[in-house]
C-alpha cells in the first residue's frame, strides 16, 4: 500500500514556472499518468493537442468534446493521459457502433417477419372457401340464366344468398 504522503512533495511546479514565471516552492502532487510533479492548480491532466488540430476534427460531437477539454482551466498537457483519452473514446465509439448495428439488425429482422406474416394473411384470403363457393355458384347461376331456366336460377340465387350469410 502506497503512503499518500509519498505523492506529495515541496518543489517548483513546471507549469507555474513556464506559464506564469512563478518559481516559488509549492506543495506538489504526482500525476498518476505522466509521473511528473505539479501544484494543485496544474495537477489535472489535459489533452496534448493544438487548437488547429481540434479545428480540423470532422466529427462534430468529438470536436465539441475536444473544445470542452481545451477550455478547462489549469492542468498540464499530458501525452500519456491524451493517449488513454483517445483509446477510451475509440472503445466507446466502437461499442456504440456495435450497439447501433445490433439495433439495426433487430429492426430488419422484425420487418422481415412482419412482411412474411402479411404475405401469409394475403394468401389465406386468396384461398378462402367462401370466395371459391361463391364464384362456383355464380358460374352456375350465369349458366342457368343463359339457358333461361328461371326456377333453377332463382334457386341458385337463394343458395348464393345463404352462402354469403353463413360464411360472413
Ligand atoms: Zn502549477
Ligand atoms: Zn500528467
Amino acid at each position: 500500500m502506497e503512503n499518500s504522503n509519498e505523492n506529495i512533495k515541496l518543489g517548483i511546479c513546471p507549469e507555474c514556472k513556464v506559464r506564469e514565471k512563478d518559481s516559488s516552492e509549492k506543495k506538489l502532487y504526482q500525476c498518476p499518468y505522466c509521473k511528473e510533479w505539479f501544484c494543485k492548480k496544474h495537477i489535472e491532466p489535459k489533452l496534448v493537442m493544438t487548437w488547429s488540430a481540434i479545428e480540423r476534427t470532422r466529427d462534430p460531437i468529438l470536436k465539441e468534446k475536444l473544445y470542452e477539454e481545451w477550455r478547462k482551466e489549469g492542468g498540464h498537457p499530458d501525452s500519456v493521459w491524451t493517449m488513454q483519452y483517445f483509446e477510451n473514446l475509440e472503445m466507446k465509439e466502437k461499442e456504440e457502433r456495435e450497439k447501433f448495428l445490433k439495433a439495426l439488425d433487430n429492426i430488419e429482422k422484425t420487418e422481415k417477419s412482419n412482411q412474411y406474416s402479411k404475405s401469409l394473411e394475403v394468401s389465406k384470403r386468396k384461398i378462402s372457401p367462401k370466395d371459391v363457393t361463391i364464384i362456383l355458384v355464380l358460374i352456375l347461376l350465369i349458366y342457368f340464366i343463359a339457358v333461361r331456366n328461371i326456377t333453377i336460377s332463382i334457386f341458385i340465387l337463394l343458395v348464393l344468398t345463404l352462402i354469403a350469410v353463413i360464411f360472413r
